[in-house]
Protein backbone atom coordinates (compact mmCIF):
# COMPACT_ATOMS: atom_id res chain seq x y z
CA UNK A 1 0.00 0.00 0.00
CA UNK A 2 1.49 3.42 -0.99
CA UNK A 3 1.68 5.66 1.56
CA UNK A 4 -0.97 8.69 1.83
CA UNK A 5 -0.40 11.82 3.62
CA UNK A 6 -3.01 12.75 6.43
CA UNK A 7 -4.75 15.74 5.55
CA UNK A 8 -3.42 17.71 8.14
CA UNK A 9 -0.36 17.59 5.76
CA UNK A 10 -1.38 20.88 3.40
CA UNK A 11 -3.35 24.18 3.86
CA UNK A 12 -5.28 25.86 1.24
CA UNK A 13 -3.60 29.12 0.83
CA UNK A 14 -2.96 32.33 -1.10
CA UNK A 15 -0.16 31.68 -4.01
CA UNK A 16 0.40 33.82 -6.96
CA UNK A 17 -1.76 33.21 -9.15
CA UNK A 18 -5.01 33.07 -6.58
CA UNK A 19 -5.30 30.16 -3.83
CA UNK A 20 -3.38 27.02 -3.97
CA UNK A 21 -2.19 24.44 -1.65
CA UNK A 22 0.59 23.90 0.65
CA UNK A 23 2.34 21.35 2.59
CA UNK A 24 2.28 21.98 6.33
CA UNK A 25 4.58 19.17 7.22
CA UNK A 26 7.53 17.35 5.33
CA UNK A 27 5.73 15.16 2.67
CA UNK A 28 8.13 12.08 1.57
CA UNK A 29 8.97 11.81 -2.43
CA UNK A 30 6.36 9.13 -3.51
CA UNK A 31 3.46 9.67 -0.80
CA UNK A 32 0.31 10.30 -2.16
CA UNK A 33 -1.01 13.50 -0.86
CA UNK A 34 -4.43 14.01 -2.08
CA UNK A 35 -6.69 12.21 -4.25
CA UNK A 36 -8.96 14.28 -7.01
CA UNK A 37 -12.36 13.49 -7.06
CA UNK A 38 -15.68 14.43 -7.82
CA UNK A 39 -18.48 13.14 -10.38
CA UNK A 40 -17.62 11.00 -13.03
CA UNK A 41 -18.92 12.31 -16.58
CA UNK A 42 -19.29 9.66 -19.19
CA UNK A 43 -18.51 11.34 -22.84
CA UNK A 44 -21.18 8.81 -24.52
CA UNK A 45 -23.66 10.90 -22.26
CA UNK A 46 -24.31 13.62 -24.32
CA UNK A 47 -25.56 15.85 -21.17
CA UNK A 48 -22.67 14.83 -19.54
CA UNK A 49 -19.90 15.45 -22.60
CA UNK A 50 -21.20 18.92 -22.44
CA UNK A 51 -20.61 19.67 -19.23
CA UNK A 52 -17.41 22.28 -19.34
CA UNK A 53 -15.34 23.94 -16.47
CA UNK A 54 -11.77 23.90 -15.97
CA UNK A 55 -11.50 21.39 -13.21
CA UNK A 56 -11.88 18.69 -15.76
CA UNK A 57 -9.67 15.27 -15.36
CA UNK A 58 -10.22 13.36 -18.56
CA UNK A 59 -9.38 9.97 -17.38
CA UNK A 60 -9.41 8.08 -20.92
CA UNK A 61 -11.19 8.74 -24.11
CA UNK A 62 -14.61 7.90 -22.26
CA UNK A 63 -14.40 8.55 -18.62
CA UNK A 64 -13.67 11.94 -16.95
CA UNK A 65 -13.97 13.76 -13.52
CA UNK A 66 -15.36 16.72 -12.87
CA UNK A 67 -13.41 17.89 -10.24
CA UNK A 68 -15.48 21.91 -9.90
CA UNK A 69 -16.63 19.99 -6.73
CA UNK A 70 -16.19 22.10 -3.56
CA UNK A 71 -15.22 19.13 -1.41
CA UNK A 72 -12.45 18.28 -3.95
CA UNK A 73 -9.37 20.18 -2.17
CA UNK A 74 -6.92 18.69 -4.89
CA UNK A 75 -8.79 21.36 -7.48
CA UNK A 76 -6.31 24.04 -5.38
CA UNK A 77 -3.02 22.52 -6.58
CA UNK A 78 -2.07 24.86 -9.40
CA UNK A 79 0.39 23.67 -12.37
CA UNK A 80 4.13 24.03 -12.54
CA UNK A 81 5.84 22.69 -15.45
CA UNK A 82 8.49 22.41 -12.72
CA UNK A 83 6.19 20.22 -10.28
CA UNK A 84 6.74 18.59 -7.12
CA UNK A 85 3.81 16.47 -7.58
CA UNK A 86 2.32 13.95 -10.05
CA UNK A 87 -1.37 12.79 -10.72
CA UNK A 88 -1.61 9.39 -10.76
CA UNK A 89 -3.89 8.55 -12.86
CA UNK A 90 -5.72 5.30 -12.22
CA UNK A 91 -8.59 4.96 -15.48
CA UNK A 92 -9.74 1.52 -14.31
CA UNK A 93 -10.57 2.44 -11.15
CA UNK A 94 -11.60 5.81 -11.87
CA UNK A 95 -9.36 7.61 -9.44
CA UNK A 96 -6.62 10.11 -9.55
CA UNK A 97 -4.01 10.56 -6.55
CA UNK A 98 -1.41 13.33 -6.51
CA UNK A 99 1.45 12.28 -5.40
CA UNK A 100 4.80 13.44 -4.32
CA UNK A 101 7.98 13.12 -6.83
CA UNK A 102 10.20 15.25 -4.74
CA UNK A 103 10.68 15.73 -1.21
CA UNK A 104 8.34 18.42 0.21
CA UNK A 105 8.96 20.86 2.58
CA UNK A 106 6.58 22.51 4.99
CA UNK A 107 5.50 26.38 3.62
CA UNK A 108 6.16 24.65 -0.50
CA UNK A 109 3.17 24.70 -2.44
CA UNK A 110 2.09 21.54 -4.01
CA UNK A 111 1.80 21.58 -7.64
CA UNK A 112 1.77 19.24 -10.66
CA UNK A 113 1.93 19.37 -14.39
CA UNK A 114 -1.75 19.60 -15.90
CA UNK A 115 -0.37 18.20 -19.14
CA UNK A 116 0.12 19.77 -22.92
CA UNK A 117 -3.84 19.82 -23.55
CA UNK A 118 -4.32 22.17 -20.34
CA UNK A 119 -1.48 23.96 -21.26
CA UNK A 120 -2.22 24.48 -24.52
CA UNK A 121 -5.67 25.72 -23.89
CA UNK A 122 -5.31 27.64 -20.97
CA UNK A 123 -1.87 28.47 -19.90
CA UNK A 124 -0.50 29.49 -22.74
CA UNK A 125 -2.56 31.79 -24.17
CA UNK A 126 -2.04 34.02 -21.42
CA UNK A 127 1.71 32.79 -20.54
CA UNK A 128 2.13 30.36 -17.46
CA UNK A 129 2.39 31.99 -14.23
CA UNK A 130 4.19 28.57 -12.63
CA UNK A 131 7.28 29.65 -10.56
CA UNK A 132 9.85 27.62 -13.06
CA UNK A 133 7.93 30.09 -15.80
CA UNK A 134 8.00 33.53 -13.45
CA UNK A 135 11.66 32.51 -13.71
CA UNK A 136 12.76 31.98 -16.70
CA UNK A 137 10.86 35.53 -17.66
CA UNK A 138 12.95 37.65 -14.95
CA UNK A 139 15.74 36.05 -16.27
CA UNK A 140 14.71 37.17 -20.09
CA UNK A 141 13.53 40.28 -18.70
CA UNK A 142 17.34 40.76 -16.90
CA UNK A 143 18.72 39.50 -20.06
CA UNK A 144 17.44 41.78 -22.19
CA UNK A 145 18.10 44.67 -19.47
CA UNK A 146 21.63 44.09 -19.34
CA UNK A 147 21.38 43.46 -23.57
CA UNK A 148 20.02 47.52 -23.62
CA UNK A 149 22.33 48.77 -21.37
CA UNK A 150 25.04 46.99 -23.25
CA UNK A 151 24.15 48.76 -26.36
CA UNK A 152 23.37 51.92 -24.42
CA UNK A 153 27.05 52.38 -23.57
CA UNK A 154 28.24 51.45 -26.58
CA UNK A 155 26.13 53.81 -28.74
CA UNK A 156 27.18 56.33 -26.13
CA UNK A 157 30.95 55.24 -26.38
CA UNK A 158 30.61 55.55 -30.52
CA UNK A 159 29.07 59.23 -29.94
CA UNK A 160 32.25 59.83 -27.42
CA UNK A 161 34.13 58.80 -29.90
CA UNK A 162 32.74 60.15 -33.06
CA UNK A 163 32.58 63.94 -30.95
CA UNK A 164 36.39 65.01 -31.40
CA UNK A 165 36.24 63.48 -34.98
CA UNK A 166 33.30 65.75 -35.93
CA UNK A 167 35.51 68.70 -34.58
CA UNK A 168 38.58 67.14 -36.24
CA UNK A 169 36.56 66.85 -39.94
CA UNK A 170 35.41 70.37 -39.73
CA UNK A 171 39.11 71.61 -38.92
CA UNK A 172 39.92 69.88 -41.53
CA UNK A 173 37.55 70.95 -43.80
CA UNK A 174 37.59 74.50 -43.24
CA UNK A 175 41.15 73.83 -43.78
CA UNK A 176 40.18 72.19 -47.21
CA UNK A 177 37.65 74.53 -48.05
CA UNK A 178 40.26 77.08 -49.46
CA UNK A 179 41.69 74.42 -51.41
CA UNK A 180 39.10 72.35 -52.80
CA UNK A 181 36.34 75.14 -53.85
CA UNK A 182 34.55 73.67 -51.01
CA UNK A 183 34.14 70.31 -52.21
CA UNK A 184 34.48 67.95 -49.44
CA UNK A 185 36.68 64.90 -49.50
CA UNK A 186 35.99 61.63 -48.73
ZN1 LIG B 1 5.14 27.06 -16.40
Amino acid sequence: MPVTASSKSYRVGRSKTGLGLFATMPIKKGTRIIRYFGPILDSRIPEQDDIENKYLFELNGRWTIDGSVRKNVARYINHSCRPNAESDVRPRERKVFIRAIKNIEPGDEINYDYGTDYFKAYLKPIGCKCPSCENKRKKQRAEARAERAKVKASTERKAKKSAPKATKKKKLNGHAVGKTNGRARA
